[in-house]
């Protein structure tokens, strides 16, 4: 009998029809003879709600962390005891489990919680009594017995991180499309599912837009060796194999083109040309706790130079004031200036390691198109461009014809 870890994000089971749906698939694999733990998520909008009520009943100061933990993972707590119910309505043995009760042990960062130990003892007494266990993604419990949470989106890694500790054959995420895409099919409608990709590809994505898993869950699973499948809930077609690389998966150079919108462009032009100005800028975005993405530095003649970075259009403002105070130490005629209305445009694929040309091949072809490239990044795996957002979607056409990712 194989054992399968399943995990049900919130838009599988986003009211009672949908869960009625779940339990029936969950019953459909119990039959085909497996023994099954489904990870279920809180119902759709349910966390994001909890948030808001947290705020308003905490004016003027920001929740306590602590507290914030109590109250999301009440939002699991509801699915877990619908979805046993469903079950048990449907005729199965089923029962739910809260993250600490299935010995899901954390550190005591609430709010981002990192699993320390599972001891699944419960899980396997259920399983050996013929039980259907339903899991609460997404929680767990410090050593003293308070409740966390391990970030938003973390029932995929309660989903990975339990299928590595009960030692599962498979795992499998269900989500509401069918797979992970070669780029987003809202933008290129002739985008195709991805039958197989690896963990790196897949990481490389979730940073340039494409958020199909939780980036953490990812990497654990990648860490402990976990494959998985991302697929829908919806319907029955295969979906994406999770996988370390291996060398035929190299074959094929770029494995999707994802986009992200929203971006903003910083530059502090006119900077002196001496050790310790890059420091004094990322120290003080840092200090502000502001995700810097792209960095441009130009090399200069006259001692004088221009450092632009993006970051998220919404932290812009936090940026430019974080900067303010430092200016004077970058130089005497220092200039700051914010731009919105940019994208960035990445083509990912582990087969760039053994084959050149992808970026010139990238590049011709956005200037086919008439596109500007305002900054250009690079990894061994990933080349990245932002451009005006206007152009983003346009852009994302033509880099996936490009590539021919549409007939692969
Ligand atoms: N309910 C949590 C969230 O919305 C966890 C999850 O869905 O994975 O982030
Ligand atoms: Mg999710």
């Amino acid at each position: 009998m194989s054992l399968i870890v399943q995990k049900y994000g919130g838009s599988s089971v986003a009211n009672p029809e949908r869960i009625r749906n779940v339990a029936k698939r969950i019953i459909e694999t119990q039959r085909a003879g497996n023994r099954v733990v489904a990870v279920v998520s809180a119902m759709a909008g349910v966390t994001n709600h909890l948030i808001d009520l947290a705020k308003e009943v905490s004016v003027p100061l920001t929740p306590s962390e602590r507290e914030m933990d109590v109250l999301l993972s009440t939002g699991e707590q509801t699915t877990i005891a619908l979805t046993a119910m469903a079950l048990q309505s449907l005729g199965a043995e089923a029962a739910s489990l809260t993250g600490a009760q299935a010995g899901i042990e954390t550190d005591g960062l609430h709010t981002k919680a990192r699993i320390s130990n599972i001891s699944p003892d419960s899980v396997h007494e259920l399983l050996n009594a013929g039980k259907i266990v339903i899991l609460a993604g997404f929680q767990g419990k410090t050593s003293y017995g308070d409740i966390t949470t391990l970030g938003r989106g973390g029932s995929d890694l309660t989903a990975i991180a339990m299928a590595a500790a009960l030692d599962a054959d498979l795992c499998q995420i269900y989500t509401d499309v069918d797979g992970v895409y070669t780029c987003d099919p809202r933008v290129v409608s002739n985008a195709r599912k991805i039958d197989v990709i690896s963990y790196d590809e897949l990481l490389e994505m979730a940073s340039s837009g494409s958020k199909v898993m939780q980036s953490r869950s990812v990497e654990f699973a990648k860490k402990f060796g976990v494959i998985f499948e991302v697929r829908s809930s919806l319907n029955h077609h295969p979906g994406t194999l999770v996988k370390e690389e291996t060398m035929s998966m190299e074959s094929i150079v770029i494995r999707g083109v994802s986009l992200e919108r929203a971006q903003a462009k910083v530059t502090i032009s006119g900077v002196s040309d001496v050790p310790g100005t890059a420091s004094v800028i990322f120290g003080a975005v840092g200090n502000a706790n502001l995700i810097v993405d792209m960095i441009v530095q130009n090399v200069s003649k006259t001692g004088i130079t221009d450092i632009s970075f993006t970051v998220h259009k919404d932290e812009v403002s936090k940026a430019v004031d974080a900067l303010r105070p430092v200016l004077a130490e970058l130089g005497d005629d220092v200039n700051l200036e914010a731009t919105e209305g940019i994208a960035k445009l990445s083509v990912v694929g582990i087969g760039m390691r053994s084959h050149s040309g992808v970026a010139a091949e990238m590049f011709k072809s956005l200037s086919d198109a008439g596109i500007n490239i305002q900054m250009i990044s690079t990894s061994e795996i990933k080349v990245a461009v932002i451009v005006a957002e206007e152009d983003i979607d346009r852009a994302a056409n033509v880099v996936h014809e490009t590539f021919g990712l549409s007939k692969i």
